[in-house]
């Protein structure tokens, strides 16, 4: 059955308070009422001994029995709703309260019944007379029978008593029941407030509205784990949204110059305004050519961007790749009249062989492309105990300082009318971020006209 936290919190105190009710019942009767029965029935003894007391007293005030004052005792018991019945040593009755007053003895007999009813116990209890010998030094001058309801008889006051204990338990009972009502239904609203909120957060979030957050801190661990992760959530989410827009408006920006070129220089080679020659064909050849570049280059931005990349690690030497991948560029560099130069040891690492390969292959063909003729492009790789840094460093024009800050962005060129001829795309270095933060280290750039441009990776070295 599906129920409300609230319903189920309130539920759960209310059976709790129900089960500490019972057992503090169950319980107080066990013990209590038990002891307080003996102290009954020792009390009734120590009246029983006052009786005998009173009337062996009035024995030997006399040395013989006085009628009259056995009478009077015996009225004055009656009174107090005790019966006896006093007999002399022959056996012959003195006094008895029955054949003095026998209504009045019903009457306390049928009290004596009612005050006993629902006790435990009380089924078994009647109406006795128990005879208590009467001694005068030691010799038995006679007997007294007194009228016992028992066992369990309880007088006027013990039964006020036990009626007051009582009371007590059902209030003790209702006020508990009320209370774990109250206490249920304050924490059922403490604890579902905040879930609540999540919930419709969670909902505005599922429905497309993404900078919803929670700003309510709770004091319930839980309840703030559960916020923050929506909250993550949220964020992740918002920024998968933005870049997914970002994405397609930059490619439907870059995309469109290349295409309208492409496209009025074929309507003006079908409207014949052109003629249809080598070099307008070339022409239109290498905007395609540019076009295929840039769609390859996005394919893998999206590879390595917003979701995190799987990575193939395994553990190699970083200087040897380094090394490949110059000899690689060699015949390049030569053609430019480049001279390259690597300063490194072997160094191990475990990360991901083809993406780092990637990001060296970016970097250098980078400095091919910026580094004028004659210039000299150095790669050195370092270690401390914990990374490894490779550095790419060229004596080229440099990188403008406002444009330092955006290199990084999909997209962006520093020099765009450059940059067309260098058939540049502007996503080679944003790809090798994404390559070395998902290795968990950082690419940082230094530049300026007169040094030229150097790149660092830094790569956490055997991180698993
Ligand atoms: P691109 O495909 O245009 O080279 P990148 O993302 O690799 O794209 O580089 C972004 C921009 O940073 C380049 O367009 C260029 O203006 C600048 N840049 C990158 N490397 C260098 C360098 N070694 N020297 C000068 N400028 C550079």
């Amino acid at each position: 059955m599906v129920n409300s936290l609230r319903t189920k919190l309130s539920m759960s105190y209310v059976i709790a308070a129900v089960i500490i009710v019972f057992l503090i019942n169950a319980l107080t009767n066990l013990f209590v009422v038990e002891h307080f029965r003996e102290y009954v029935n020792e009390n009734q003894q120590l009246r029983n001994k006052e009786i005998v007391a009173t009337l062996a007293a009035q024995y030997k005030g006399n040395d013989n029995w006085n009628i009259d004052s056995v009478a009077s005792i015996g009225e004055s018991y009656l009174i107090n709703g005790i019966i006896i019945k006093v007999k002399d040593i022959n056996g012959k009755t003195l006094w008895d309260a029955k054949e003095h007053n026998n209504g009045m003895c019903q009457q306390i007999i049928e009290h004596m019944a009612a005050n006993s009813n629902g006790i435990a116990g009380s089924k078994e209890a009647k109406y006795t007379e128990v005879p208590y010998s009467l001694y005068n030094n030691l010799n038995k001058v006679g007997v007294v029978e007194i009228g016992t309801y028992g066992p369990n008889y309880l007088n006027e006051h013990d039964k006020a008593f036990i009626d007051a204990f009582n009371n007590v338990l059902i209030g003790v009972g209702l006020f508990s029941l009320v209370f774990a009502l109250i206490l249920g239904w304050i924490m059922s609203r403490w604890l579902s407030s905040p879930i609540s909120r999540v919930i419709s957060a969670a909902k505005s979030i599922s429905k497309g509205y993404y900078s919803e957050r929670i700003n309510r801190i709770s004091n319930t661990t839980e309840i703030n784990e559960l916020t923050s992760t929506v909250n993550q959530l949220a964020e992740s989410l918002e920024k998968q949204e933005a870049l997914r827009k970002r994405l397609t408006g930059d490619v439907a920006h870059e995309l469109r110059t290349p295409l309208a070129t492409l496209q009025s220089h074929m309507e003006a080679m079908i409207d014949g305004i052109w003629e249809a020659d080598a070099e307008r064909l070339k022409s239109c050849h290498e905007e395609i050519v540019r076009i295929s570049k840039m769609v390859g280059d996005l394919e893998k931005l999206t590879k390595y961007e917003g979701d995190k990349p799987v990575l193939d690690k395994e553990l190699f030497d970083i200087a040897e790749l380094a090394k490949r991948l110059i000899q690689n560029f060699e015949s390049q560099f030569l053609n430019k009249g480049l001279n390259i130069e690597f300063i490194g040891d072997s160094t191990e690492i475990n990360a991901d062989r083809d993406k780092i390969s990637q990001v060296i292959i970016n970097l250098l063909s980078n400095a091919l492309k910026y580094t004028p003729v004659g210039g000299l492009v150095k790669v050195v790789i370092k270690s401390d105990p914990n990374d490894v840094i490779l550095a790419i460093k060229d004596n080229g024009p440099g990188i403008p300082g406002e444009d330092l800050p955006y290199i990084f962005e999909r997209f962006y060129r520093a020099d765009k009318s450059r940059n067309r001829l260098t058939g540049g795309s502007g996503i080679g270095l944003t790809i090798s971020k994404a390559i070395v933060a998902a290795h968990g280290g950082s690419i940082g750039v230094q530049s300026s006209p007169d040094t030229g441009t150097e790149f660092t990776v830094t790569l956490p070295k055997l991180k698993a």
